[in-house]
This record gives structure tokens, C-alpha cells and sequence, in this order.
């Protein structure tokens, strides 16, 4: 394979959403396995609807995300003059006309098409305009556009796409196309097409909402004397209802900066993107950033659009139960390292962090992160599910208190023993908590578990977690020995 050199050119019109996080994720696989490189365009040719926060939001997105770029970002309206010389280039050489048409024109020759049911297509009054033309009509100061001088010929327009195979469209369907606008800025197609000539870009990997774009960009490729990269284009992803997700009707549920502030691992989130278009043969779900690379292909794109599954009205999950569940399987087995900082930068956030847990008492915290997370979905877990190990404020399940306490009338005499038996072991840990607590029980003649459930709850607020003994003494002793002693507020209630 020739040099395989791909770019993310994001238009900077809003955040970066997990559709165009896609592509780029696509981008990156395919140049890290070919030792290629991945370049970062923001193309902020329309000045109206392009904005600096929208910049900064997508930078920081692919940062978040850990997609990489090797050159760039370069701004495409750095560039505008060279957009511009492209155009002129194209009009001496005879590819592209000036056309003077009014916009009033235009508009009635397409109704008129549409009146009787026909496709509309500028049918090129300005085509064949002599130089002479040409020249009274710009002298008398009439606006005009660029337009692509289409070769009028028989046969197609193909390439062989790497996702949908070849892919044809006839000359005849492709209307003389504007590539400048009457204010003189050069159009997408082609600023877009001179930028990837300049880049040498040797595969477009992009979203199929662009698929009716790119005959007309093989001819202004052509047109300009350069190479036609490889094309290969994704599919889309939809909604359940089968719409094209977007911001306006799916809320910031389709943001990267969504799942960032909801505690997503950064991994998680592209292993789920990259399942919403691409599979293997034996649907593998759950890859190392080495593995996928290395088993990441363009070919393996499924070619019919994917579906984010996510239910409004679903309020037990708050986005596609698969990123959620891919989420969980990270963020109980990954080096618990790996995510030390994002439990202590969200702990910082919420008030809950102790600057010891980075001193004297860091073996404990990292400990108890290890110990607590098997049960958690996302990183902003352990500051809600596990407020109870970082601080004495923490809440009760209405229904663990129920079921844990509330049942067992005699806890209200018995854990302000045991919490005099834990203060009193002269070696507290979990071996001799456990000894106390099943000692406790024979001699009270109940079941072990009494005991233990209901500590579960009035330590922890919670009906399910690890288990009870290394809760005990992760815990600690003293805090153990306070909140048995303090049961009776749970029967007040
Ligand atoms: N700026 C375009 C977009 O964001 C780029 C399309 C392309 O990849 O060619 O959709």
C-alpha cells in the first residue's frame, strides 16, 4: 500500500458528537495499522456558522478520547487563497464558467421542473457564454458564481469504494455543479478537494451522507491533474426510530462531552463507537487499543447503517445499554491505576477527596477503589454508590433499610455491642472482624447473616456490595464501631 495518510476534517459548528468521534476513531485505527498518519483539518471555510468554542470543543473531545493526530490542526480558511487560485486555475484551463444566472432564474427554471414532476438540473445558459460575453456582462457589474464545467459524455462517473464496492453515477445525472460562490468563497467540494491534493491524502474514510459528493469531487481531482485517493465510506448511525441522530433531537446524550462528564473511561467509549459500523467475523465486543488496531479493517464496515440504541423512556439507562455495559467490563478489570485519577479528580469535584488519599493513606484508597468498583457503571459511582467510604454523609436504599434493618427489631441493641466488641479487638482487621461478628451470632443464637446484612446496610447505605468482611475492614475501626453505634436513627424514621 501506497502511504497511507487519512485526515479528520471536522466543520467546527458545534461539539464533536459521537458520530464524527466515529470517524475519527475509523481515521486513526486505519493510519496507526498502516504507520500512517492521521491529519486534523478543521474546515472553517463558513465563518457564520463556524466558532471557536466549537474548535476547542472537538480538540478537547479527540484528547479526551486519546485519537491522536500527526499533523495539523490546520484551518482551512488558512488556506483560502490557494481555494481560490484552484478556481481560477480551473476557469483559464477552460473546466469551470462564470454564470450569471440570478438566483430569481434559477429558482423559476426549478419550479418549472418540479411542476411537472422533473428533477431540476442547471441546464448551462452560461456554459457556452464567448469571452466576449463573458467580459460585458462582468463589465456591467452582474454578480456571478463558479461553476464546474461537468464533461458532457456518455458513461460514469466510479470508484470502488472499500465499504460499498463500486459505486457509479452517469455524467449526464451531474449538473454543472458551483464550486464559488458570487462573494468569491470556493465551495466545499472543492476547498475540501484542494486540502486532501495538498495533504496528500491517500484514503477519504467519511460518513455516507457524503457519498453524492464525491463523482463531483473525482472530477475536480481529475480536473486539477491529481490522484483520486481511495474512498471508503461508513454507514450512518440512526436512532431506533431509524432517524439520523443529531443534536437537535437527541439532546446532548450524542456529545463526547456527554460521556466524559458521566464518568465514562475514555477506552470504553471508543471500543462501544467502534462496534457502530465495524465487526469481526466472530463479533468480538471488548478489544485492547493493540488488538483492534491490529484487527481493524475497512472492509469489516458493516455497509448498512447502525443503530444507537437508546430509549428515552428507558429511565434505567441513560444511553445505549451496550456503551454502558462496555463501560462496566472496563472499569472493573483495567490496572486499577488506570483510573485512579478519574475517581480522585471526580471526588475532588464532589468534595469528597482527602489530600491523604495521595499521602499516608494512598495503599487505602487505591485498595478500596479495587475493592468497591466491581458493582459500578461509571466513574461517578464511586463518589454516589461509594459516598459512604469517603465520607459519614452518605444515603440509605429505602429498601435495604427495609428489608436489613427494619425487619431485625433486636439490632437495636445488638450493634451497639458488636461495635463495642470491634472497638475492643486489640488487632482489627478482617480475619478478627469476621471471628466477632460470627462469634456475636451463635452466642445470640441467630444467623450469621442478620448480622452481616444488616452491617452492610447501616455502614454502607447499601442492600448489595463487596464482600462484608473486607467492607469491615477497608472501614476501619473506628468508623465501624461509630455507625453500629448509631443503628437506632434508621428506626426512627
Ligand atoms: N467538513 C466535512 C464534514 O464535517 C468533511 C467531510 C469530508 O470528510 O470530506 O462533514
Amino acid at each position: 500500500m501506497t502511504d497511507v495518510r487519512v485526515r479528520f476534517p471536522p466543520s467546527p459548528t458545534g461539539y464533536l458528537h459521537i458520530g464524527g468521534a466515529r470517524t475519527a476513531l475509523y481515521n486513526w485505527l486505519f493510519a496507526k495499522k498502516h504507520n500512517g498518519k492521521l491529519i486534523l483539518r478543521i474546515e472553517d471555510t463558513d465563518a457564520d456558522r463556524s466558532t471557536q468554542e466549537s474548535i476547542d470543543g472537538i480538540i478537547e473531545g479527540l484528547n479526551w478520547l486519546g485519537i491522536t493526530w500527526d499533523e495539523g490542526p490546520y484551518f482551512q480558511t488558512e488556506f483560502a487563497d490557494e481555494h481560490v487560485a484552484c478556481a481560477q486555475k480551473l476557469l483559464d484551463e477552460g473546466k469551470a464558467y462564470k454564470c450569471f444566472c440570478s438566483k430569481e432564474e434559477l429558482e423559476e427554471k426549478r419550479e418549472l421542473a418540479q411542476a411537472e414532476k422533473k428533477d431540476y438540473q442547471y441546464n448551462g445558459p452560461c456554459r457556452n457564454l464567448s469571452t466576449e460575453e463573458v467580459a460585458e456582462k462582468e463589465a456591467g457589474g452582474l454578480p456571478y458564481v463558479i461553476r464546474f464545467k461537468t464533461p458532457k459524455m456518455d458513461g460514469v462517473v466510479d470508484f470502488d469504494d472499500k465499504v460499498l464496492g463500486n459505486v457509479a453515477r452517469t455524467y449526464d445525472d451531474i449538473e454543472d455543479f458551483v464550486i464559488v460562490r458570487s462573494n468569491g468563497k470556493p465551495l466545499y467540494l472543492l476547498c475540501n478537494v484542494v486540502d486532501d491534493i495538498r495533504d496528500r491524502i491517500s484514503h477519504v474514510i467519511r460518513g455516507q451522507d457524503h457519498l453524492g459528493n464525491t463523482a463531483r469531487q473525482i472530477l475536480i481531482y481529475r480536473a486539477l491533474g491529481a490522484e483520486v485517493p481511495e474512498f471508503a465510506h461508513m454507514p450512518l448511525t440512526l436512532d431506533l426510530k431509524k432517524a439520523k441522530i443529531s443534536k437537535r433531537s437527541h439532546g446532548e446524550i450524542v456529545a463526547v462531552q456527554f460521556y466524559k462528564a458521566n464518568g465514562f473511561l475514555p477506552w470504553a467509549l471508543c471500543n462501544f463507537l467502534v462496534l457502530l459500523g465495524w465487526s469481526t467475523s466472530d463479533d468480538q465486543e471488548i478489544f485492547s487499543r493493540e488488538e483492534l488496531i491490529d484487527c481493524f479493517t475497512l472492509e469489516r464496515i458493516n455497509h448498512s447503517n447502525s443503530i444507537f440504541n437508546y430509549r428515552k423512556d428507558d429511565p434505567k439507562f441513560f444511553t445505549d445499554p451496550k456503551a454502558i455495559s462496555i463501560n462496566e467490563h472496563y472499569l472493573r478489570t483495567v490496572p486499577i491505576e488506570e483510573i485512579y485519577l478519574l475517581v480522585k479528580s471526580d471526588l475532588q469535584e464532589q468534595g469528597l477527596w482527602s489530600d491523604d488519599y495521595d499521602g499516608d493513606k494512598k495503599e487505602w484508597f487505591l485498595h478500596t477503589i479495587d475493592l468497591i468498583r466491581s458493582r459500578f457503571h461509571t466513574i461517578k459511582d464511586f463518589a454516589v454508590l461509594g459516598r459512604a467510604y469517603f465520607d459519614d454523609d452518605y444515603e440509605f436504599e429505602e429498601k435495604a433499610v427495609r428489608k436489613n434493618i427494619l425487619k431485625h427489631e433486636g439490632l437495636k441493641e445488638w450493634f451497639p455491642v458488636l461495635a463495642d466488641r470491634f472497638a475492643a479487638l486489640p488487632e482489627y482487621n478482617k480475619d478478627t472482624a469476621e471471628e466477632a461478628i460470627r462469634g456475636y451470632a451463635t452466642e445470640l443464637e441467630i444467623k450469621p447473616g442478620v448480622l452481616i446484612n444488616g452491617a452492610r446496610t447501616i455502614l454502607t447505605g447499601r442492600l448489595a456490595g463487596p464482600g462484608m468482611f473486607d467492607v469491615l475492614e477497608v472501614l476501619g475501626q473506628e468508623r465501624v464501631a461509630r455507625r453500629l453505634r448509631d443503628v437506632a436513627k434508621l428506626y426512627d424514621v
